[in-house]
């Protein structure tokens, strides 16, 4: 019997997994299929605090790991496939074995959302990226033109031009916001229109996309430095569906802070958080859903 499962190794189930060993908890914390989560798919992150230069992505997972591993959290490669968590113990099915555990502590992150055209995969942190807050400042992007899919008024700070691509001739964000962004000089929309490639792998960087019109089929090309793709994320919770609340994108609701509709079941980072999705907030939410684990362990102790 597990006093505490912590699923996903991301910036929350790391820091959970901190706080919970060094509680002396011995977590034990599935990897899934994605070990050290989605900031081991970036290179330097220049935001999290500690780090005045910046850190690898991969190196600064591999250090939160190791910081949990000092204090007995057992990190395992293995991925959640069911969980009874109406049953006391939560009876979990991990790569079919069965685990039963006192507290478990959801911290399996969300997907962001692709477009599947030729180039987008091969340039990925080439010039292609699905976050303008993490990578919008980078030097590879300043002072550059950008092309990006759906939202752009974060990155005129940064690039010289943006094009904005929109599927349709009107934008979804609130009016306010839509004529704003549709005011700024640097900013030109390309209504009607799909990227259809990124260019040009050959190179190994992002030179330009191919646009098509949907309206008219007509093709042409724009030079950019880079491709921002915006076009939302899939929160990683279908195992819980059903017995965890979520909201209808799939994101899990907490019934307050951390704690979820399950006495016991507490969710941290990005598969609750549509608003912020950092490696800080999610480290945040981390050492918050340790801290209710542990209280929830002493009252059932008592
Ligand atoms: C390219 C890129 C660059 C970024 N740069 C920055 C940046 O510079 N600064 C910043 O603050 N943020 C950045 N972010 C955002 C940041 O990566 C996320 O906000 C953060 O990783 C969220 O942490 P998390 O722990 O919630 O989820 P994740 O990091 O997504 O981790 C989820 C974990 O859950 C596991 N998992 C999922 N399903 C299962 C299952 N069924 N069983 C077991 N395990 C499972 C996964 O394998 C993974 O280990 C960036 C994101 C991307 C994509």
């Amino acid at each position: 019997m597990e006093k505490v499962v912590i699923v996903g190794t991301g910036c929350a189930g790391l820091t959970a997994a901190l706080y919970t060993a060094r509680a002396n908890l011995k977590p034990l914390v599935l990897t899934g299929r994605q070990p050290g989560g989605l900031l081991t798919t970036t290179s330097t992150v220049e935001n999290f605090p500690g780090f005045p230069e910046g850190i690898d992505g991969f190196e600064l997972m591999t250090r939160m790991q190791k910081q949990a591993e000092r204090f007995g959290a057992r990190v395992q490669f293995g991925c959640l496939e069911a969980a009874n968590v109406k049953e006391t113990p939560i009876h979990l099915t991990i790569d079919g074995e069965v685990v039963k555990t006192e507290t478990l502590i959801i911290a399996t992150g969300a997907s962001h959302k692709h477009l599947g055209v030729p180039g987008e995969h091969l340039l990925e942190n080439k010039g292609v990226t699905y976050c303008a807050t993490c990578d919008g400042a980078l030097p590879m992007f300043r002072n550059q033109p950008l092309v990006v899919v759906e939202e752009a008024l974060y990155l005129t700070r940064f690039a010289s031009k943006i094009h904005l691509i929109h599927r349709r001739d009107a934008l979804r964000a609130s009016r306010i916001m839509a004529e704003r962004t549709l005011a700024h000089p640097k900013i030109e929309p390309v209504w009607d229109s799909a990227v259809t490639e990124v260019l040009d792998v050959k190179q190994d960087k992002v030179t330009g996309v191919r646009v098509k019109n949907l309206k008219t089929n007509a093709e042409s090309t724009i030079d950019c430095a880079g491709l921002f793709v915006a076009i939302g994320h899939v929160p990683n919770t279908h195992v819980f569906k059903g017995a965890i609340h979520m909201d209808e994108a799939g994101y899990i609701v907490p019934e307050k802070g951390v704690k979820t509709n399950v006495p016991g079941v507490f969710v941290a980072g990005d598969c609750a958080d549509r608003v912020y999705r950092q490696a800080i907030t999610a480290a945040g939410m981390g050492c918050a859903a340790a801290i209710e684990a542990e209280r929830y362990l002493e009252a059932l102790n008592q």
